[in-house]
């Protein structure tokens, strides 16, 4: 079980059926020592069981009779460290209704103060240094409490009893608003001067739990576009931040499942269907991502008069890391944000807001990070140690301790000499609050031999170093979660890029297998050429240069209506020539190569966006059927795929249909890859993994017309389908030292 607030809870309840005995989180977590009446020592353990805080998860319950010791009461024993602690580290939580009452009422000492929380709510992850878990060990060291916060602290039956971040106005830190020329001080006027900038249109730098945030009226559009311009974020969509469900509603689509994941204790950007058309926020796209309020101050910004809906992005500039230390922000933000609502509780380390959608296989986590991580999300039977590194894109880390495996908060892209930074800071600050010995250590790392990763996990100390294949471990990543480590499966691992056994970009491929046996290949896409490799992701016509040199007889893309740039023919020439061209099986170059030919031929501004506008626009068709996506001798052939689509586009077809029959055409062959590959391999159960499974039509396609066949599907439920899955597949393949698999 979780220690957030349960030790007091446990005290609480042993007290009401006058139990002696101690509670303590121990090496493993939360332990128990009760000793009274038998029926009262039962209703304690239902009371356990039936009455636990809200923020608490009891994973496991283990009951164990010991012999009573001559025990006068019962405590609350302070934490024991021993050789090596799984104590969990709680992720951030959203502040808690009772919080929240006091919070909004005149007569409380923490009225209208930003850093109220309790046992029940508040920073964790965000403010903690180092292990154990206690109040010199966090951000809060430099605040002592006064009298007031300390008897609560002390007291058993407070709410507050040994919540570390606790504070008041009195002893606790507080914010200010700062300018170029000015600074605001005292928690009511730095607000008021905020909201006064927010709604005259101007942008501001707010500082969150795990970062800052750049905040400004979504309804604005002239506020809009300066932060497009001023970030250089030409057409990613922004996050929303609303006051509640009621004004969620105002903009979106939201269905009980889509609910429960707003108001979930993760507090994630939920991806939604736009009600409203907001041009500026998401441009080309049907969906907004909303997020409710977590903190106390987010929650004041809105009850004192903020616009009803706020962007809050992440605060950088492009596609850098957050901004989290107030020095770095003023410097970095200092041409972006006219203000700046700082906080004067240092945040420990960046963490990013999650990503979440309420899929069709149920809630997938598309970013995972705040209010997350770094929580246990898969159980591995091994004793060692695991650092598994995971992937250069969408980077996060896993550690195994005692078999629970602890995946990271999402790091970023290590081509970022900040993302690698963090991604290094992050190995030694996790491996330092379990004790890692190094030399103990087993780590995984992707078996590119030119990622940074890979690079940097060589040069570690270690026990031993295994490479582990891109896609396979995207299938291991799902088996993992599930604690299915014999069940042999199909694994469907679609991405746009990943190293391959052969050295070739893998990307459309299918195993037979599972964790313990490891994974075979068993069918892919057929190989097209990409001209410039991985260099080709960014622009959709260089990869459709590749494909499209594969068939014969098609018209000149350069001629309307396709009016390819001539970078399609500069990279024909390079597939002509074989000069840095390689060989690829990737799906998500296909995607590109589809949304090239029906009209996306401008360079993408971010990562996976031609996929994401071909699924965008097919959603918009009311009619369709299937292009022909063949499966035949272990390949799906694609050139049927796309010659329907160059022939109907020439024809003249709407886009948006041509775009909605390619994709059921990819469903439609995944569809019949995956029938033949079941019965050929006598299995029952489908895995999907891979980035291109973040494509929601793609997957209710495939459910639609695979699921009545009586099948297993399974996605990922805890990590994402993306890159930022792979180190927990990397670690549960470590883990059966089935690295590579059997070929
Ligand atoms: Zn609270
Ligand atoms: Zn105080």
């Amino acid at each position: 079980m979780q220690g957030v607030g349960f030790r007091p809870f446990v005290y609480r309840i042993a007290t009401r059926f006058h139990l002696c005995g101690w509670v303590l989180n121990g090496e493993d977590g939360v332990e128990i020592h009760a000793q009274g009446d038998t029926a009262d020592v039962d209703r304690f353990l239902e009371a356990l069981r039936t009455e636990f805080p809200p923020a608490a998860v009891i994973a496991t319950l283990d009951i164990r009779s010991v012999e009573p010791l001559d025990l006068p009461e019962f405590m609350i024993r302070e934490s024991e460290r021993r050789d090596r602690p799984t104590v969990r580290i709680s992720p951030d939580l959203p502040v808690c209704g009772d919080c929240l009452r006091e919070l909004v009422d005149p007569s409380d000492r923490r009225h209208g103060y930003p850093y109220i929380n309790c046992t029940n709510c508040g920073p964790r992850y965000s403010v903690i240094l180092s292990l154990p878990y206690d109040r010199p060990h966090t951000t809060m060291k430099s605040w002592p409490f006064d009298d007031y916060c300390g008897r609560e602290y002390r007291d058993p039956a407070n709410r507050r009893f040994h919540a570390q971040p606790v504070a008041c106005p009195n002893c606790g830190p507080h914010y200010y608003l700062q300018t170029a020329e000015s600074r605001v001080s005292g928690d009511e006027a730095a607000i008021r001067e905020c909201l006064e900038r927010l709604r005259a249109g101007q942008i501001v730098a707010v500082k969150g739990l795990g970062g800052y945030h750049l905040a400004c009226d979504a309804r604005n559009p002239a506020a809009v576009l300066a932060m497009r311009e001023r970030k250089f974020r030409k057409e990613k969509p922004f996050a929303l931040m609303v006051k509640d469900i009621a004004s969620a509603r105002a903009l979106a689509h939201i269905n009980v499942e889509e609910e429960k994941l707003l108001v979930s204790v993760a507090r994630p950007i939920v991806l939604l269907a736009a009600k409203v058309e907001l041009p500026e926020i998401a441009p080309g796209n049907r969906e907004l991502g909303v997020m409710l309020p977590y903190t106390p101050l987010q929650h004041l910004l809105f009850a004192e008069g903020a616009p009803e809906a706020l962007v809050m992005t992440s605060a950088n500039r492009s596609s850098e890391p957050i901004a989290y230390q107030d020095q770095d922000a003023f410097e970095r933000l200092g041409g972006i944000a006219d203000a700046f609502l700082v906080g004067e509780r240092p945040i420990a380390r960046r963490i990013d807001d999650s990503i979440a959608r309420a899929g069709s296989f149920g809630p997938l986590i598309l970013r995972r990070s705040r209010g997350y991580a770094p929580g246990s999300v898969a159980r591995l039977p091994v004793e060692r140690p695991i650092l598994a590194v995971g992937a250069d894109l969408k980077n996060a880390i896993t550690l195994v301790v005692k078999g629970q495996a602890f995946v990271s908060q999402h790091i970023g892209d290590l081509d970022h000499l900040e993302a690698f930074r963090a991604f290094e800071e992050t190995i030694h600050d996790l491996a330092a609050m379990y004790d890692i010995q190094w030399d103990d250590l087993l780590i995984a790392h992707d078996a590119h031999p030119e990622y940074r990763s890979t690079v940097s996990a060589l040069q570690l100390r270690s026990h031993k170093k295994l490479a582990v294949q891109h896609h396979r471990a995207h299938v291991a990543s799902v088996l993992a979660e599930r604690g299915e480590w014999e069940k042999r499966v199909l694994g469907v691992s679609f991405d746009g890029t990943g190293y391959g056994d052969d050295g070739a970009i893998w990307g459309g491929e299918f195993f037979a297998g599972s964790l313990q046996s490891g994974f075979t290949r068993v069918a892919h896409l057929k190989s097209a050429a990409l001209p410039g490799g991985d260099a080709a992701a960014e622009f959709p016509v260089q990869a459709a240069a590749g494909f499209l040199a594969h068939i014969e007889g098609l018209p000149d893309v350069a001629d309307p209506p396709f009016n390819f740039p001539t970078r399609y023919q500069n990279a024909l020439q390079l597939v002509h020539r074989n000069l840095r061209t390689f060989a690829t099986t990737s799906m998500g170059r296909l995607f590109d190569s589809a949304a090239a030919l029906i009209g996306f031929t401008r360079e993408m501004s971010f990562e996976g966006q031609a996929a994401m506008w071909l699924e965008h626009l097919a959603r918009s068709a009311s009619t369709y059927d299937a292009y022909p996506f063949p499966f035949l001798n272990g390949e799906l052939d694609f050139r049927p795929l796309l010659t329907a689509v160059v022939e109907e586009r020439g024809r003249g077809r709407r886009p948006e249909r041509i775009a909605r029959s390619f994709q059921f055409g990819v469903a439609r062959g995944l569809v019949n890859a995956a029938k033949a590959l079941l019965v050929a391999h006598d299995l029952d159960t489908v895995v999907l993994s891979g980035g291109v499974f973040q494509n929601e039509l793609l997957l209710e396609d495939f459910r639609q017309q695979l699921a009545p066949a009586g099948l297993q599907i399974w996605m990922n439920r805890s990590v994402p389908p993306n890159d930022g899955g792979i180190s927990l597949g990397q670690a549960a393949l470590a883990a059966f030292n089935n690295a590579s698999g059997p070929g």
